[in-house]
């Protein structure tokens, strides 16, 4: 799956929800998630992330390694 890290706080342009095929990304209040049980790693949204927060679960930076547990947490719940 493909998780959305952190610098999607406050940025939401959605530019990656309407690439999509297969309409995965939820809206948090701050920031959007990825339902990992959707995605299909088909990676259309990578490039269209104007801040280059998405990342493929297994090249998620150390930093934001917590975000892989948020989004599968989190996405369910939106
Ligand atoms: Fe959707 Fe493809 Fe991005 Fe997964 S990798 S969230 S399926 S656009």
């Amino acid at each position: 799956t493909h998780v959305v890290c952190e610098p999607c706080f406050n940025c939401k342009y959605t530019d990656c929800v309407v690439v999509c095929p297969v309409e995965c990304f939820y809206e948090g209040d701050q920031i959007l998630y990825i339902h990992p049980e959707e995605c299909i790693d088909c990676e259309a949204c990578v490039p269209e992330c104007p801040v280059e927060a998405i990342f493929h679960e297994d090249n998620v930076p150390e930093e934001w390694s917590g975000f892989v547990e948020l989004n599968a947490e989190m996405a369910p719940q939106c």
